[in-house]
């Protein structure tokens, strides 16, 4: 596939990720994110992940300085107006993905297609912040997206199938495999996990078993590699809880997010990411 110039917003866990198997296929990307400490952590981070991957040699010193070179950063989503596709990875909160997609609308050159990462927000109604509706699509990486094989790809009702080819063409040139969902809430992948990890926090919330003994259940007795809080933790309970928002406004009752989930996230303990979920993990490691 030909180079393109495409623009990153968000440089947290996923939007780091997504930048650096782009940078690793050639493309040149600029990570977009709201001050210069949040691009240098995203920056960082890639740069510690091809770190594994020289170490394991699947790469070498002289490829990551390469891919490292087709990245760049800043805060301004008006740097992005040579970009032939912006992929959206902000936080999961319809309001600021669609305050984003307004503004990228007047930004983008008109062939350029915006994608969001959402997990679970409709692709419709995001493509309605703009006047180009049929040049938007959901692009949905998996976490940690270095590693995981699947890109769910959303079309809206508008998506164009020129979009919708031009974006799986895009994924399997990273070596991603795609599937096609419709615009419901939480598309495939989240409206089969969520609720079984909204049970999870049900099964501790209820006294059925502890946080520890339902993960080694679920790996051992369903052939799991994560249990259901490990996953929540490395999602961020923060976004699981925003998911389940959305998909319990958009299907109804059964999706009621678990209060339990919502005591963490009133608490500040959004998982992994800040070192305190279901779990307490130590930064050094
Ligand atoms: P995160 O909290 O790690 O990162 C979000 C980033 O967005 C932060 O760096 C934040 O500063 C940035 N941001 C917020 N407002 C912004 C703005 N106005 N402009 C630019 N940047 C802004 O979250 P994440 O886990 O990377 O999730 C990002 C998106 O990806 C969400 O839509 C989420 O649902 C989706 N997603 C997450 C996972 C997962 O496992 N965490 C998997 C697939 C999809």
């Amino acid at each position: 596939m030909d180079k393109k110039n495409i623009g990153v917003v968000g440089s947290g866990q996923m939007g780091a990720g997504i930048a650096q198997v782009l940078a690793q296929s050639g493309h040149d990307v600029m990570l977009v994110d709201v001050s210069q400490e949040r691009v240098g952590q995203g920056l960082a981070a890639i740069a510690k992940s091809l770190d594994r991957f020289v170490r394991k040699e699947k790469i070498t010193g002289a490829d990551k300085d390469t891919i490292l070179e087709r990245l760049s950063g800043t805060t301004k989503l008006t740097d992005l107006s040579d970009a032939d596709l912006v992929v959206e990875a902000v936080s999961e909160d319809e309001g600021l993905k669609k305050k984003i997609f307004a503004e990228l609308d007047q930004i983008v050159p008109a062939h350029g297609i915006l994608a969001s990462n959402t997990s679970s927000i409709s692709i419709t109604r995001i493509a309605a912040a703009t006047n180009r509706p049929e040049q938007v699509i959901g692009m949905h990486f998996m976490n940690p997206v270095p590693i995981m094989k699947l890109v769910e790809i959303v079309r809206g009702l508008q998506t164009s199938d020129g979009t919708y080819e031009q974006v799986r063409a895009l994924a399997e040139s990273v070596q991603k495999v795609t599937v096609v969902a419709h615009d419901f809430p939480g598309f495939i992948v989240n409206r089969v996990l969520m609720p079984m990890l909204n049970e999870a926090f049900y099964a501790v919330h209820e006294g059925v078993g502890s946080v520890e003994d339902i993960d080694v259940a679920m790996k051992l007795g369903t052939n799991q590699p994560m249990g259901p809080f490990e996953l929540a933790d490395f999602i961020g309970l923060d976004t699981t809880l925003a998911i389940l928002n959305v998909m319990h406004e958009g299907l109804g009752a059964r999706y009621f997010p678990c209060p339990l989930l919502q005591q963490y996230v009133d608490a500040g303990y959004y998982g992994r990411k800040v070192g305190r979920g279901f779990y307490t993990y130590d930064s050094s490691k």
